[in-house]
């Protein structure tokens, strides 16, 4: 990392922390050569793409995070869970998406990994996330789904 105010490329990181949900490092550096001095920031982003998603029909389309966070906001719609939470479940979908390797991925991955957030998160919005996302074809499927979560013992 060069110095932006002498061009030495002796720096030092004096601290970096994580911003943006984790997706960027913000580093403070100063730099050792002499007579400079200078203290910069840098805000480096991991360049680990997010696979784009197989729709059903075979579309393509780039990931749409706000669109996913729209989607489980709506499940999650007064339920006592917190912004935080909600925040940390896309990160861990996120970063299993990255974690795939993939260029792309089936859409109904995503749901999947949504699916599974929400289960931890809260079981109402589970299973109203579930009943939109599959659209229940088969409505013992659904009703299957309640009876399994009703033997379910309730998890904090
Ligand atoms: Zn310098």
């Amino acid at each position: 990392m060069h110095c932006p105010f002498c061009g030495a490329n002796d720096t030092k990181v004096i601290d970096s922390r994580l911003v943006a949900e984790g997706e960027q490092v913000r580093r403070r550096r100063e730099c050792l050569a002499s007579g400079c001095g200078e203290r910069f920031t840098t805000f480096e982003t991991a360049e680990l793409v997010l696979p784009r998603l197989i729709k059903t029909d075979g579309s393509r389309q780039p990931f749409d995070e706000e669109k996913l966070r729209a989607g489980m906001q709506r499940a999650l719609e007064k339920r006592p869970v917190s912004v935080e939470r909600l925040e940390a479940a896309l990160v861990h979908i996120k970063h299993k998406l990255r974690a795939t390797g993939e260029r792309e991925v089936k859409s109904l991955v995503v749901g999947e990994l949504v699916m599974g957030e929400l289960q931890k998160l809260d079981e109402v919005a589970y299973i109203r996330f579930a009943s939109v996302y599959r659209r229940f074809q088969d409505l013992n499927e659904f009703r299957e789904e309640i009876d399994r979560l009703a033997r379910e013992p309730v998890k904090e």
